[in-house]
């Protein structure tokens, strides 16, 4: 059986082990989990968030690739009664499936930075049974996940996190915390789901369509990029110029937009 000692970290699944204890208690007091929590960790790894957040948490389950560590992981905590350990693909993962009486799910992760933009657009379909997210992400992607209209870094991402969940940045982390060290900076994030989005999207498929188009061709204007939607004339009707490029429409824009053209050429 592999020990933390001895496990050589994957690379194919993106392990970087926390082992700076600051960064853990930061983390783990920005989740400041109590007894009427859910917690579920992605990725658990050698436990260094997973130690500190079970005794706090009424549930605590873990979903790792790995087997070798799962293999440590259920040894070393497999016989606490409000822990469990799922041996899959986070990616492939039902996260819904483990929501107890109703109360909905508090995920935790420092995740692979190769599955980050996946990991994010799952869990984001999965929302209707998450109260929140805590991650620790490349620090550029949070900064796009947090980007405004205007900004060089607003697109896609932003969008399709922002329709779904207020995202705060908590601070940032630095490779020396790591081991092996990453080659890029991290940062820690908090996604809190919310209840409604902040402009009405009569579908939200649809919406997801027109803002992929939008931002397919990031040099495009939005009358090019999205004729097969909407005309310029009725972008002009939206009150929108058709000659704006698409990261500095507005979420609201979107919304309008895609609201819009569903009604008129819903394929
Ligand atoms: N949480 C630990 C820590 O902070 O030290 C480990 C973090 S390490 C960056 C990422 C962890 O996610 C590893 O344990 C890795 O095996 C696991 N992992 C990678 N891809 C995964 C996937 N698709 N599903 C579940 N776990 C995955």
């Amino acid at each position: 059986m592999a020990s933390a000692a001895n496990h050589r970290p994957r690379k194919r699944f993106g392990q970087n082990f926390l082992r700076d204890s600051s960064v853990i208690d930061r983390i783990v007091s920005s989740i400041a989990a109590s007894k009427s929590d859910h917690l579920v960790e992605i990725g658990p790894g050698q436990a260094a968030l997973t130690r500190p957040l079970l005794k706090p948490a009424g549930q605590l389950d873990v979903v790792e690739i790995d087997r070798d560590l799962a293999a440590r992981l259920s040894d070393d905590m497999g016989h606490q009664d409000h822990f469990r350990l799922f041996t899959v693909d986070a990616l492939k993962f039902d996260f819904c499936q483990l929501v107890a009486s109703g109360r909905p799910l508090r995920i935790v992760g420092n995740l692979p930075y190769n599955i980050s933009t996946p990991i994010l657009f799952h869990l984001t379909k999965q929302r209707h049974c998450v109260q929140d997210l805590h991650l620790m992400l490349q620090k550029e992607v949070v900064e796009r996940m947090a980007a405004a209209p205007g900004s060089r870094i607003y697109g896609r991402l932003s969008v399709m996190l922002q329709i779904a969940w207020q995202i705060t940045p908590l601070f940032q982390v630095s490779p020396a915390s790591f081991f092996p060290p990453p080659k890029v900076d991290s940062s820690v994030v908090r996604l809190t789901r919310l209840t409604e989005p902040p402009a009405p999207i009569k579908d939200e498929l649809h919406f997801a369509r027109i803002v992929g188009d939008a931002f397919a061709q990031r040099r495009k204007t939005i009358r090019n990029s999205l004729k097969n939607h909407i005309s310029a004339t009725e972008l002009q009707a939206l009150d929108i110029d058709p000659i704006r490029r698409p990261e500095t429409l507005s979420i609201d824009e979107f919304a309008r937009i895609s609201n819009f053209a569903e009604g008129i050429h819903h394929k």
